[in-house]
């Protein structure tokens, strides 16, 4: 008889850990199994993220988690807690900054209206109000902007990862290393998963947190998850001028910087036509120079000093169809929960996310947020669900 878990989770990273978490929380006797095929995380979307979270989507259903997200990073030092231990979030409230010409403007407005029934803590600035309380910003080309006043910023995406994994290590989630390089079916039915080593394990539900290794996995079980690895290069400056309060602001092209630490982090998705899949970790030499630092000479003039410091590559998984996660049960299978194609705001979902998943497990149906729209059906039937928000 092959070893045995009620739940078997493929890939424990932040969304993987952050289900663990969930599921050990609520359900203190469900065997719970992480299978994580590199524990060094060196490569994966989570060691590389901006690690960013903001309110400011167009869809109703992801404003809603997000605004989740923020409520678990407040309390999330005394959730994750072991032993008296926190750990270290680094939650930074700074806001989002969406910045827009007139061109882009009635978008904005749109957007805006959706956060704010959704209760998000948004504002509409134009740009004589931006200039006065962005000094350090040009604004002459834009018509204004979309300010997060609270629950939008940064924070410390391991240490949120980590958090996750030991907390539910601590309550009892056994975590292992293991490439899973088969799903085992058999009609409507997993019955567990192959490693490897080809040791094979048996399970009562399996989760699909597997990011970049999401789609294979899923092809050993005959089902196509439309989600690609897309590269995004993201780069380390220092300016000798400051700009106080800087929030993470989004140029109208896509530019985007934040402050990190001393310095601060920028860089800018590609157009469509340079944005293959994608999965080496090469960082274009001459993208910071060329492409970056006379955009942000532009937005900001005491960035014309500035100077590069490091850079590093990673890939979004992104689902081609609609740019949302693709959450929950393939209709054809009873016993495989999907929770891939984050498509570059996955870091931030993960607590509402975690919970879903929990949710679905063992309740067979959402509970607290009602997130069926990003189900399965909207792909088979190519009905996609577009966010038109995009970093
Ligand atoms: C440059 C960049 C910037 C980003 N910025 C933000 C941001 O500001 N805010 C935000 O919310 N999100 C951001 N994201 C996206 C976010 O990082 C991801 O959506 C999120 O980390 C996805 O987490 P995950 O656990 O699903 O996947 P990953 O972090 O990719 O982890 C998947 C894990 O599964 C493991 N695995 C894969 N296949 C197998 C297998 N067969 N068996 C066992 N294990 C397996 C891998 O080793 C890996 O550890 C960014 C991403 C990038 C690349």
């Amino acid at each position: 008889m092959p070893e045995s878990f009620d739940v078997v989770i493929v890939g424990g990273a932040v969304i993987g850990s952050a289900a663990a978490f969930f599921l050990a929380e609520a359900a203190p006797k469900l065997r719970v199994l992480v299978l994580e095929a590199d524990p060094s995380y060196a490569q994966c979307a989570t060691t590389r993220s901006l690690a960013s979270i903001r309110h400011q989507f167009s869809t109703p259903e992801n404003v809603r988690m997000s605004m989740f997200g923020t409520a678990f990073l407040r309390r999330a030092g005394e959730r994750l807690a072991v032993e008296g231990v926190e750990p270290v979030i680094g939650f930074v409230e700074a806001g989002y900054l969406f910045l827009s010409t007139e061109a882009g403007w009635p978008t904005l407005q749109r957007n805006h209206a959706v956060q704010r029934a959704e209760g998000a803590e948004v504002a509409l600035f134009d740009a004589a109000a931006l200039a006065q309380r962005f000094p350090w910003l040009a604004t002459d080309d834009l018509a204004g902007g979309s300010l997060g006043l609270a629950g939008e910023g940064w924070l410390d995406a391991h240490g949120l990862m980590h958090g996750f994994l030991r907390k539910a290590r601590a309550l009892r989630v056994e975590v292992r290393t293991g490439c899973v390089t088969a799903l085992l079916r058999s009609g409507r039915r997993l019955q567990g998963v192959r490693l490897g080593s080809g040791d094979e394990i048996a399970c009562g539900t399996v989760i699909n947190a597997a990011g970049l290794g999401a789609a294979a996995l899923a092809r050993t079980c005959a089902i196509e998850l439309p989600v690609q690895a897309r590269k995004r290069c993201v780069f380390h400056f220092r300016s000798p001028e400051a700009a106080p309060r800087c929030p993470l602001v989004i140029d109208p092209g896509g530019m985007y910087f934040r402050p990190e630490g001393q310095g601060f982090l920028c860089g800018i998705a590609p157009a469509e036509e340079e944005d293959p899949e994608c999965t080496d970790f090469d960082v274009p030499e001459d993208w910071f120079e060329q492409r970056l630092w006379p955009l942000l000479a532009r937005r900001v003039p005491g960035f014309e000093a500035a100077r590069l410091l490091s850079s590093w590559a990673g890939h979004y998984d992104v689902n081609v169809l609609d740019h949302n996660v693709i959450l929950g049960p393939h209709p054809d299978i009873d016993n495989l929960l999907f929770a891939n194609g984050f498509s570059g705001h996955g870091l931030q979902q993960s607590p509402a996310v975690g919970r879903a998943l929990m949710e679905l497990v063992l309740h067979g149906g959402y509970r607290s947020l009602d997130l069926a729209a990003f189900g399965w059906e909207r792909v088979l039937e190519n009905r996609p669900l577009r966010e038109l928000n995009v970093v």
